[in-house]
């Protein structure tokens, strides 16, 4: 009986004290975007504090055909781009035959209908791969049977596929290291080799004679990058990449996500929005270790983990919330994401 009490008083304790915190979470409006989003009405981080997409992003979303599930459009003569909504390839019609670019297994099984709906009679002959990741590239063995086809990529790409092979991924048959260029059909495409994202090399594919230029998970246009910038394995070279893209002379950017294309606009809108969140991320580890050993002094039973952890989630906390207020109003999902670009600054800081 004594126990049952004891637990009935503890269940009791415990609801007063999650009703108390739930209600001085909503007076106080004190949710952490660091924290789990919860999808269970009276949580802390209830999904409903995060703000809907802006209406200039969602304005800016191509339309998807109900009956193909795609979005195809000619952006310059003979070059299309390719979305479902959420990847993003294209291809280029020349006189002599199509180059592809990027296969999605989303939607890649589709693309030998839309290429031959777009250009009648014409064959498939090179399929170019951005980077090694199977999210960009695994639908290419709709491919398989084309003959002739020459799939290209990096040479370290290559190497990783003929190690492990990614389901759906073919293994290129042309290979690059430094920066190579072809003329097919009187098109000629530019590749450079570029670290800004996989950790196999990236590859920059450029079409001089159509102002587009194609860098894979780099930037989401009329958004913050997805999640650790895009999951860049690099941020220190991740930061490089605007200036570098900005070199090229491009109309168009394909990053690969979101629907939207994006322009240079959009390049430098994202500039600033990364040397924002370097800046801030970096003068907040100023006070790192200040705020480790006042955790470290307060935590009574000493641990340093623990610690170390109260640092780094105060000053991605204040990195965050400064990011959130200044770019709300300008790209969308900043209040989803800027918790964990600021944590990826401050982590690279701690490593450098
Ligand atoms: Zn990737």
């Amino acid at each position: 009986m004594k126990t049952k009490q004891r637990l009935l008083s503890a269940v009791a304790a415990l609801c007063l004290t999650t009703f108390a915190a739930q209600a001085e979470n909503t007076v106080l409006t004190q949710f952490i975007t660091g924290n789990d989003v919860g999808m269970v009405p009276g949580h802390a981080n209830h999904f409903t504090a995060f703000a809907p997409e802006l209406p200039a992003m969602l304005a800016r979303m191509p339309e998807i055909n109900p009956e193909t599930g795609l979005h195809v459009s000619e952006i310059k003569p003979g070059l299309f781009f390719v979305t479902e909504g959420v990847y993003q390839s294209a291809f280029l019609e020349t006189n002599d035959g199509v180059i592809v670019f990027d296969a999605p297994p989303s939607f890649a099984h589709k693309l030998p209908e839309t290429i031959a709906a777009h250009a009648p009679g014409k064959a498939i002959n090179y399929l170019v791969y951005s980077h090694g990741h199977s999210d960009h590239i695994g639908g290419a063995n709709i491919f398989g049977e084309v003959d002739g086809l020459q799939i290209i990529a990096h040479a370290d790409v290559a190497e990783s596929l003929s190690k492990s092979p990614l389901p759906g991924v073919l293994e290129p048959t042309l290979i690059f290291m430094e920066p190579y260029e072809f003329t097919f059909g009187s098109e000629t495409v530019k590749l450079t080799p570029a670290s800004f994202h996989a950790e196999d090399t990236d590859t920059i594919i450029y079409l001089p004679g159509q102002n587009f230029v194609m860098a894979v998970d780099t930037i989401t246009p009329g958004e913050v990058p997805f999640m650790n910038f895009g999951a860049t394995s690099d941020i220190g070279a991740y930061m490089t990449f605007f200036d570098t893209i900005l070199e090229y002379d491009f109309d168009y950017i394909l990053s690969g996500h979101v629907s939207a294309l994006g322009t240079r606009d959009d390049v430098i809108i994202a500039r600033g929005y990364a040397q924002d969140v370097w800046q801030t991320a970096i003068s907040g580890m100023e006070s790192f270790y200040d705020s480790f050993n006042e955790a470290f002094a307060t935590i009574e039973y000493k641990n340093a983990n623990l610690a170390y952890r109260v640092a780094i989630e105060s000053i991605r906390r204040e990195c965050a919330g400064e990011i959130i207020d200044r770019w709300d109003s300008k790209l969308s999902v900043v209040d989803v994401w800027a918790d964990s670009h600021c944590q990826t600054v401050i982590l690279h800081k701690i490593m450098h």
